[in-house]
């Protein structure tokens, strides 16, 4: 029935179109091709889940389309980290992106719900390399810090200072920054200083503050 018998074409096509996008890094690619997006989403979204297109998750949150995941993983990846942590779990799949290609990754959420689904699907595709937690991450993950990279899937006005306090020396913060308009910046740790590059325009739900049941 449908996505079982079209997934692979439907997969590949989307590897092709990443790569018209720009996108290079092989891994990358190899994670996307590998991952089964579809089942990161509810059923009734799940044949559209290759589309080169953000989709709804409940609860008024989305997963970011591929080109978006690809294009933040492969920034990610510049640094060659061991140690990641998202913010803002979401359905789990930036998560499990992650979860191929780095040693150990934490993801932080704040709807419990969404939580719950996504510690399903990963523990499904038994990525053991990946911890979820339910808490704000405004405040980053304090007892597991430093991080060598930290990913921020959700957007705030400016970068929460405990953010940049949890980065390691050298180490990369990859996020969305702003209200309506949205840029995707990156800042490197040079020796205690934050170096900014602006990478892309881009559209997040926004970083809110505070854990929810
Ligand atoms: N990376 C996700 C997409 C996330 S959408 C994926 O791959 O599916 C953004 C997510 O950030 C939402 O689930 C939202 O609930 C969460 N979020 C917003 N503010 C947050 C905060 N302060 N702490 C943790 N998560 C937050």
């Amino acid at each position: 029935k449908g996505i079982g018998f079209t997934s692979q074409r439907t997969r590949d096509r989307m590897i092709k179109r990443l790569i018209d996008q720009g996108i290079k890094n092989t891994q990358v690619l190899d994670a996307l091709s590998y991952l089964p997006r579809h089942l990161f989403l509810d059923e009734a979204l799940a044949h559209r889940a290759y589309e080169d297109t953000a989709l709804p998750i409940g609860l008024g949150q989305t997963l970011s389309q591929p080109y978006i995941v690809a294009r933040m993983t492969e920034l990610l990846l510049e640094i060659e980290p061991k140690k990641v942590l998202e913010i803002g779990t979401g359905s789990g799949f930036q998560a499990a992106v992650l979860g191929c290609l780095v040693p150990e990754v934490w993801s932080v959420e704040r709807l419990d719900p969404l939580l719950e689904k996504a510690r399903h699907r990963i523990k499904n595709l038994a990525l053991k390399n990946i911890k979820l937690h339910h808490a704000d991450g405004n405040f980053g993950l304090e007892r597991e810090a430093p991080f060598d990279a930290i990913l921020v899937t959700a957007a705030p006005k400016e970068v929460p200072p405990s953010l940049f306090q949890q980065l390691a020396a050298g180490r990369r913060l990859i996020v969305p920054l702003g209200d309506e308009q949205q840029l995707l910046s990156v800042f490197d740790n040079q020796e205690g200083k934050m170096i900014q590059t602006d990478v892309a325009a881009v559209r997040f739900v926004p970083l809110l503050p505070g854990a929810q049941k």
